[in-house]
């Protein structure tokens, strides 16, 4: 019986497999998210595709920090502001939900 084989994740820039997570960098552009070898990133930062992708990819070190941050302060938006508030500082996790659930749980 063949192996159960995980979705295979393309890079938006080459187009070859990303293989591991090490290796992917997402990036949210136009509100959707996109998948890139950490070369690939680099160049098409340096390139004209540097208008549309943000500097900052999604599963980085920083957006971790970032989403940690985000969802504090959700919770104290929540609590002593109102709901509106708090929906807003949720988004930062959700797209960092995203990027985990489109690409990052399908790699080691
Ligand atoms: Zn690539």
């Amino acid at each position: 019986m063949a192996q159960m084989k995980s979705k295979t994740i393309y890079c938006v820039h080459c187009h070859a497999e990303i293989e591991t997570r090490d290796d992917l960098v997402v990036s949210l552009s136009f509100m959707s998210l996109l998948a890139y070898h950490n070369a690939c990133y680099a160049s098409a930062l340096k390139g004209c595709q540097s208008f549309v992708i943000s500097d900052e990819p999604i599963n980085g070190t920083a957006s971790n920090w970032l989403t940690a941050v985000s969802i504090l302060l959700s919770l104290v938006s929540f609590i002593c502001i109102n709901g509106y508030v708090g929906a807003i500082f949720l988004l930062v996790p959700s797209i960092r939900f995203c990027s985990w659930f489109m690409y990052e749980r399908h790699l080691n």
